[in-house]
């Protein structure tokens, strides 16, 4: 038993040598390291050193000492299968900048959470890999203690962050909380830095507009390109606030767009088919009509084929969306601008109104799309494509998000590039 103990004893000292290499405040010592009484945990105590001022937490000054609170235990990076805590009884000081009694600032902690903050950097490094269910899991703690991680290290980066110039800018929507809702998006689209510049509730006019009032107008009045798709609040937006921007209707929301006219044909047919008592020649056609038809297996281009040679409006609506795709194939503005204004002459004599729909604001768009023309050669396409795939990753990955806090986390920590906290150690 004697010899265990001296053992455990020393083990403790060599642990408080080690945590001195990669977690030392000047201010601060480990004074004892010990195993808890259930022996699943590490504690270590931390003291002040003497005569050694504590900070005020509200004006980051030395101040002269009040009283002490009761022990906090902050956790820290788990060790060999034990959980280790730092065990500190905060000051409070009396400070006169301030007039206040405050508790004081110890360099490992944020504020009133838990964890400390060399851990809450390591697991939020975990969680932009890993779901924050799957992180809590991994490392034996909760969801909640996730959550607070990443707030923590995406709170730092929000304040630290640089915009630097911004040349291009993309917006987008996306849809969450089972299709109830929206976010808006908005992405540097840069051709060296691409990263997600904001979040915001709804797409309305407010609420893209205070993405400018973020940036400033002095930053707004440089973007030289917008991408966006044909929302009409956005649209307004970017008249007023970018006047001087070239503004791009891309390619990834008109074909979004064209898709989606394609299935409302497609679903309506199906329906009236179905009801009118005709075979189900268009079941299960969604993705062979949806799908581009060098993506298809060989089999599913028999079926398209098949279905080709029927006479119904999904067809036609088909092989009007197909020879659409002939557009990106130009160069020149010109040349596309009239292949544009022939298919949309053809798509207002087809009779089918979800198409017809698209052709019409196609015409009233026709600069903006051919602006896709003009800044093609400076704009890396399918940028905004990319990053709002990402976007949906990370919003599948978060099945626990259910607030918009959690999704606007979320999004900033795997898109936005942000700068992380300073790290004492680089704890891999
Ligand atoms: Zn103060």
């Amino acid at each position: 038993m004697v010899v265990l103990a001296l053992t455990s004893f020393h083990f403790m000292l060599q642990l408080i040598t080690i945590l001195n290499r990669c977690h030392r405040f000047p201010g601060f010592v480990y004074q004892q390291a010990r195993f808890s009484s259930d022996h699943k945990s590490i504690e270590i105590d931390v003291r002040p050193r003497k005569r050694s001022a504590a900070v005020c937490s509200r004006c980051h000054q030395p101040a002269p000492g009040y009283d002490q609170l009761p022990e906090r235990r902050f956790e820290f990076i788990p060790f060999w299968g034990f959980l280790v805590f730092l065990l500190y009884s905060m000051r409070r000081v009396d400070c006169r900048r301030c007039e206040a009694v405050v508790v004081e600032e110890v360099p490992w902690g944020d504020g009133k959470r838990t964890l400390t903050r060399a851990y809450m950097l390591f697991l939020a490094r975990w969680a932009r890999r890993l779901s924050w269910k799957e992180t809590a899991e991994a490392f034996r703690t909760s969801w909640d203690k996730v959550f607070d991680a990443v707030e923590h290290v995406v709170t730092f980066g929000l304040e630290h962050r640089v915009f630097g110039q911004i040349d291009a800018i993309g917006v987008d929507e996306i849809q969450y909380a089972k299709g109830h809702k929206y976010l808006t998006l908005v992405y540097q689209i840069d051709l060296d830095v691409t990263r997600l510049l904001w979040v915001g509730r709804e797409r309305t006019i407010e609420s893209f507009q205070v993405f400018f009032t973020v940036i400033g107008d002095e930053l707004a009045s440089k973007i030289a390109f917008v991408c966006s798709d044909m929302w009409e609040p956005y649209l307004k937006v970017i008249r007023e606030k970018c006047s001087e921007a070239l503004h791009i209707l891309d390619r990834f929301h008109i074909v979004a767009k064209m898709n989606k006219a394609l299935d409302e044909v497609r679903a309506g047919e199906s329906r009236r088919m179905a009801h009118e008592g005709f075979a189900p020649v268009l079941k299960k056609s969604r993705w062979l009509l949806l799908k581009r038809e060098e993506n298809l297996k060989t089999e599913q281009r028999f079926r398209l084929r098949d279905l080709l040679r029927y006479n119904l409006k999904t067809v036609r609506a088909y092989i009007l969306k197909e020879a659409f795709q002939q557009l990106w194939d130009y160069n020149s503005a010109t040349w596309a601008g009239k292949f544009l204004d022939e298919w949309c002459r053809q798509v207002m004599r087809s009779r089918i109104e979800p198409m017809k729909k698209i052709a019409r604001s196609m015409r009233q768009h026709r600069e903006l799309i051919l602006n896709y023309f003009r800044a093609q050669k400076l704009l890396s396409s399918g940028v905004v494509e990319g990053l709002n795939n990402k976007a949906k990753v990370t919003m599948r990955k978060s099945y626990g998000f259910r607030t918009f806090r959690c999704l606007e986390l979320a999004l900033y920590h795997s898109l936005g590039k942000l700068p992380e906290p300073e790290s004492t150690h680089d704890f891999f």
